[in-house]
């Protein structure tokens, strides 16, 4: 029997060493374009696998760190499905600004009423005015509508448990929006 035991321990020691650099590994999928800062990345570890453990299910990160572009993107499309950013924002005036861009450069295309919206968030960032946390590298969406009821309710558990994460669900598309606290 004692035969066994420096088998096992070379074993536990393998899969020791083995761990960190499997743990580095994303646990969760994404868009191809979506980019996690590395405190992000760590609290969506935790997540994914907890979720996993409870569900037998992996999280889908949908959105990320956004550049002004990425984020005049986001805005414009809950514009164009008949949202009001002034409602879905804190700040009401820099709301109101990509709001407005939006409503002066609609008619000239998706493309160009975008610009116009990133080049207002750029002038925002630029003196500091972060209307999303994504601007911010402290922001990722997960993505909620194939989820069952129960592992909705799962997954606000996860969060809670998991701490240094606020979570808020939002509508167009569904999802579930984590903030770094
Ligand atoms: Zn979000």
């Amino acid at each position: 029997m004692r035969r066994w035991v420096p088998v096992s321990l070379a074993l536990l020691l393998g899969v020791l060493i083995a761990r960190p650099a499997h743990a580095e590994r994303p646990l969760y999928s994404t868009e191809a374009d979506v980019r996690l800062a590395p405190q992000m990345h760590a609290a969506l570890q935790r997540i994914a696998r907890r979720f996993h453990e409870r569900t037998g299910r992996w999280i889908h990160v949908t959105s990320g760190t956004r550049t002004a572009g990425q984020q005049a993107d986001a805005m414009y499309e809950k514009l164009v499905r008949g949202q009001r950013l002034t409602r879905l924002y804190r700040d009401f005036e820099a709301a109101s600004a990509i709001q407005q861009a939006y409503r002066d450069h609609r008619r000239q295309g998706r493309g160009r009423c975008i610009a116009a919206m990133r080049r207002v968030i750029e002038q925002q960032v630029a003196r500091g005015c972060y209307i999303s946390r994504h601007l911010v590298e402290s922001a990722a969406d997960v993505r909620s509508r194939d989820l069952s009821r129960r592992e909705r309710a799962v997954f606000r558990q996860v969060v809670a448990e998991v701490g240094g994460v606020s979570l808020l669900e939002e509508g167009t598309p569904p999802h579930f929006h984590l903030q770094l606290r």
